[in-house]
């Protein structure tokens, strides 16, 4: 049994705060490990560590970077099996699910790794004789990863490989309900032969460490990912101490049907991106806004594609949604499908396994009022809000209808809506016949208003939040 622990210029350091036993949120009455927390004094030894190391690592050539990460993503691969039932056992992710999120991380690793041997910065002309002049990137220094615990695996590696890509180093502080994951993940780090001090681990509260991490540690930047309650908060310290931030938040994020959707393909694909992972995705969809004429078609095929939908114990390879992630969340989002209950009209409701975990059976509710918490919150859990619009217009309108801009969805197969939808739609990922869940590894993630600070993660838009433009001039 794992007992995490924070790990600092390479070694583990327990202590200083309390210990908490883990449970198996698929079944309630098994221990699957332990978390020792860390106390507030952890933070400046991490950021010394961090220090430390951050000028040997950033002396090192772009193809050594490369090296470590090429070494990185194939033993997370050699190790994918056990990491995938580590994390399942803490957060109840679906066994298959997670094998597929610890893939997107090797190729995070590999994509970022390719980065250390690619031309990169630009000669400028001057406009002086002689005069050589060209821009290019230099790291932050010190960089300070906060992350949530629904993409245990794959959101610290989408920050962890360009920030290390660009000659950074790294103190992480995982969600307390990825403690276990984490630890994993750094004796995996381990093994690929990851030098001391370049990754910095903490295992202790957000409220305690992490409040700590970003008020008063010595770091360059920190990226954010989790609700944008606590990434509000980050912003505005961040901002007040001059810090370059990057916070990626919450979503509300809708699908629009139109009555010209093929609908056989509509209703299970909204399935799959609203109840996979019980609904606990920043880009699950939690709306569906429908074209008043086929609203009775559409509420009868996703009737229908809820038989597939398994509730059943994250280890079970044959479980399409698994329980929440912790009692926290079960008792969060038990609140919501009692709201639905109680305001709404359920048009259909999944079955429960009869294990003791924290199961939410999937749910779809319509009659709710656009002023309605379940319109207006994000669950985050496997409950759908069904609403109708009498146009393209008046849905992307309906789509527009909240403070988040994460992803949204259009099933339609006409390419004047589609287009009308793509300009009009106010979210960062904007997706035709898709899940609103699914964006790929090499294009940028992130979102507007308030679900994400304007920076971009993945892909090459990664590399401009981990790196600054140095620009030299050489007279000759
Ligand atoms: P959360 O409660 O905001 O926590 C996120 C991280 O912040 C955790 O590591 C947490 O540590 C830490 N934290 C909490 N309070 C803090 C404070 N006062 N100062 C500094 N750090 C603090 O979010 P979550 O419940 O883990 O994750 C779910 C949320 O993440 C949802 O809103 C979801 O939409 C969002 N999300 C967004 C994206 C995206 O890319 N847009 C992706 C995934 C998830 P502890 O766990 O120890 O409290």
């Amino acid at each position: 049994m794992i007992t995490a622990t924070s790990v600092i210029e390479g070694k583990e350091k327990r202590g200083g705060g309390n210990q908490k036993r883990v449970v198996d949120p698929s079944n309630i009455t098994k221990t699957v490990g332990n978390i020792a927390f860390s106390s507030k004094d952890i933070v400046n030894e991490a950021a010394e560590s961090a220090r430390n190391a951050q000028q040997v690592w950033a002396a090192k050539t772009g193809a050594e970077r490369s090296q470590l990460l090429y070494k990185l993503a194939e033993e997370i691969n050699n190790h994918a099996e056990e990491l995938a039932v580590v994390a399942s056992q803490e957060m109840g992710k679906p066994i298959t699910e997670m094998k597929g999120e610890i893939q997107r991380a090797v190729q995070l690793f590999k994509y970022y790794a390719a980065e250390g041997v690619r031309p990169d910065g630009e000669t400028i002309p001057s406009s002086a004789p002689n005069v050589l002049q060209y821009a290019k990137r230099v790291p932050l220094g010190v960089v300070t990863l906060i992350t949530p615990w629904n993409f245990p695996v794959a959101i610290p590696v989408w920050k962890i490989a360009p920030a290390l890509i660009c000659g950074n180093t790294v103190i992480w502080k995982p969600a307390e309900n990825a403690s276990l994951t984490a630890s994993k993940m750094m004796k995996i780090f381990e093994k690929a032969g990851l030098p001391d001090g370049v990754i910095n681990v903490i295992i202790g509260k957000g409220r305690d460490v992490g409040q700590q991490l970003m008020e008063e540690a010595a770091i360059d930047g920190l990226s954010f990912t989790g609700s944008t309650e606590v990434g509000k908060k980050v912003a505005e310290t961040c901002s007040r101490r001059n810090i370059k931030c990057q916070t990626e938040m919450g979503g509300k994020n809708p699908a629009i049907v139109l009555k010209d959707a093929d609908l056989s393909k509509t209703a299970g694909t909204i399935v799959s991106g609203a109840f996979r992972s019980a609904g606990q995705k920043c880009t699950a969809t939690s709306r569906v806004i429908v074209e008043t004429e086929i609203v009775e078609e559409l509420k009868k095929a996703l009737i229908e594609e809820m038989k597939n939908v398994k509730v059943a114990p994250a280890c079970d390879p044959e479980a399409f949604t698994g329980p929440v992630a912790s009692e926290e969340q079960y008792n969060k989002v038990k609140k919501y499908a009692a709201m639905a209950h109680k305001d709404g009209n359920i048009v259909v409701e999944g079955a429960l396994p009869e294990e003791d975990g924290y199961y939410i059976p999937p749910l779809i509710v319509e009659n709710i009022d656009t002023n309605h918490a379940l319109w207006k919150e994000e669950t985050f859990g496997p409950i759908i809000t069904l609403v109708t619009a009498s146009n393209v217009e008046e849905a992307v309108q309906l789509c527009n209808d909240t403070i988040y801009g994460l992803s949204a969805s259009i099933f339609t197969n006409s390419v004047s809506n589609a287009h009308y939808f793509l300009e009009n739609a106010k979210a960062g990922m904007v997706r035709v016949n898709q899940e609103t869940a699914g964006v790929e590894y090499q294009a940028p993630f992130g979102g507007m208003k308030s679900s994400s600070s304007h920076t971009r993660e993945q892909g090459q838009a990664a590399l401009d939040f981990y790196s600054e433009t140095k620009t030299c001039a050489i007279n000759y």
